[in-house]
């Protein structure tokens, strides 16, 4: 892939969240935007973009919540009512999915987070 030319068209800005949201640089969607989990990295591997500056403090976590929460809280409600589900199997399947999405979904917000600040060029 290479570097983005325009920034200001749909297309262009989609791209960038898209590459951010798969983990990887929003200028050239070749270097790795996280390392060790959630640590930003200083600088982009392959195009040498600075990210480390970039402040996402507390919009992936809220983002990661609210996804995960519309996806569960539909599915415990419609369970609780369509089956007579055992209450141990519900206290064991709902929080399993709960952390298992969280820990999915939040590299994936959290590159996506990075993606949107790189593109509205915060700086930190
Ligand atoms: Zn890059």
């Amino acid at each position: 892939m290479s570097p983005v030319a325009a920034t200001d068209s749909f297309g262009a800005k989609a791209l960038m969240l898209w590459r951010g949201a798969m983990g990887r640089c929003p200028n050239c969607g070749e270097g790795q935007v996280l390392h060790r989990y959630l640590k930003i990295v200083p600088n982009c591997s392959a195009c040498g973009e600075p990210l480390g500056h970039l402040p996402a403090d507390d919009m992936p976590p809220w983002l990661t919540i609210l996804i995960v929460g519309h996806i569960l809280f539909p599915n415990v409600w419609y369970f609780e009512r369509a089956y007579n589900v055992p209450v141990w199997m519900e206290m064991v399947l709902w929080p399993t999915l709960g952390l298992v999405l969280t820990l999915l979904l939040l590299p994936r917000c959290k590159g996506f987070v990075v993606a949107l600040l790189w593109m509205l060029r915060q700086k930190g």
